[in-house]
């Protein structure tokens, strides 16, 4: 279905993204495949291409593009024409706008023109061995010692985290309060940051993921986002722009296995025709068409809403539960109608079958997602329980 929420400036800008992800990201993605991670290199390709921040200020070297339909667009483009483990909405939509919401003139003027030009790569670091879907229940800790902030703990399944340079913590700062964090930045080299495995996965074979380890971390106070004891209110802040960059992510996902499954269904034959041809693979693309058009005008809303500053927690919440599901289901009936191909790595469903199962997990879990989504309905257990 045609989409209405994009002008022809959008078009130009979707045009000249394809471009530069089909020639030169794509040709890679075996590469970093088998290697487990990007090369930097990308990302400086990238910033030099303006792909990089695109929202960000032009003092810091940004297009000061504030519509969020030019990150909508990087990512869809990345995802079906590049490489989905190119984490660049993680760094772009994700994690940059915590500097660019939080920091101070001095960290924007610090951090941000190395964010653009992608000499420094971001990533987010928030969950725990003991602690994902529960944020309150984090054991990293930094304790205020006059001039610094000593930080210890550590996480894990943290995205970027070998390339990243530089690095949001969130850590406990008050315990007194469950929702006593502070969000730290931390940067390449500091004096006991490590980075430990980078972890094997089912899916997104070119994106890092890892644990990280922080032992008497010094971080100095420059290097605190907001106030030390805010970070609970920051993250809840933030997630639900996080969310609709994953829907975006699941719906473009989700439309490239649909978009490569009909092309496959008119080639492939059996009994003497098209498989196409048999009711069962017209009914099975018929519904997920109906399927994705409906979730896409949903996501393309909450993008709208986004940019008028009205997406809702609840709204984001939503986005990202119906895209991720729908995600699921359609990988999952496009491997069946390719039959054993579509059980082989060569053919680009089975990696999107693998890669798609971590969407209802990640950035929230479903079952977390309803619980969003049921706290807006008035459904709280600590209110009406
Ligand atoms: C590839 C990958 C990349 C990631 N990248 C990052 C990153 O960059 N930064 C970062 O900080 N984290 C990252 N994560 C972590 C991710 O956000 C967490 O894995 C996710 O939030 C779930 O947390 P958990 O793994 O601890 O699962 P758990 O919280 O232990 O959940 C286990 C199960 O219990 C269910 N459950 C939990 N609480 C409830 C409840 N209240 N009601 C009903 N069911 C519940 C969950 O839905 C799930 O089904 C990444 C994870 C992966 C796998």
């Amino acid at each position: 279905m045609r989409r209405l929420i994009f002008e022809p400036e959008h078009e130009q800008f979707r045009d000249s993204a394809r471009r530069f992800f089909q020639q030169e990201v794509a040709p890679h993605g075996e590469r970093w495949r088998e290697q487990g991670f990007v090369d930097r290199e990308i990302y400086q390709k990238a910033g030099a291409q303006g792909l990089l921040l695109t929202w960000a200020d032009e003092q810091y070297g940004g297009l000061a593009l504030d519509d969020f339909r030019f990150e909508q667009i990087i990512i869809e483009e990345n995802i079906a024409h590049g490489e989905i483990g190119f984490y660049i909405n993680l760094h772009s939509a994700l994690v940059a706008p915590y500097i660019a919401g939080l920091g101070s003139d001095e960290q924007k003027a610090r951090w941000l023109p190395g964010c653009i030009s992608g000499d420094k790569i971001l990533a987010v670091a928030m969950t725990e061995p003991g602690a994902g879907s529960d944020l309150a229940g984090m054991r990293a800790t930094a304790v205020d010692k006059g001039d610094h902030w000593l930080l210890n703990g550590s996480k894990t399944y943290i995205s970027n985290g070998q390339l990243a340079d530089l690095i949001i913590v969130a850590a406990r700062t008050d315990p007194e309060s469950k929702h006593g964090l502070g969000l730290f930045v931390i940067e390449d080299g500091m004096p006991g940051f490590e980075r430990g495995k980078r972890l094997k996965k089912m899916g997104l074979a070119a994106q890092d993921t890892s644990e990280l380890f922080f032992n008497d971390v010094k971080v100095p106070k420059e290097n605190v986002l907001g106030e030390a004891t805010q970070g609970f209110r920051y993250l809840s802040r933030f997630l639900a722009g996080e969310r609709l960059v994953a829907a975006i992510g699941s719906m473009a996902a989700a439309q490239t296995a649909f978009d490569i499954t009909l092309e496959f269904v008119k080639e492939r034959r059996a009994f003497g025709k098209p498989i196409g041809a048999f009711q069962n693979s017209r009914f099975v693309l018929a519904g997920l068409r109906a399927e994705l058009d409906a979730a896409q005008t949903f996501i393309d809303q909450c993008t709208l809403l986004l940019n008028a500053k009205a997406l809702e927690a609840d709204d984001a919440a939503a986005a990202k539960l119906i895209s991720s599901e729908l995600e699921g289901r359609v990988v999952d009936a496009c491997v069946q109608l390719h039959g054993g191909a579509g059980y082989m790595e060569e053919y680009r469903i089975s990696r999107l079958y693998s890669d798609a199962r971590i969407s209802r997990i990640f950035a929230g879990t479903s079952e977390i997602m309803k619980e969003i989504i049921g706290r807006g309905l008035g459904l709280d257990e600590r209110k009406i329980g």
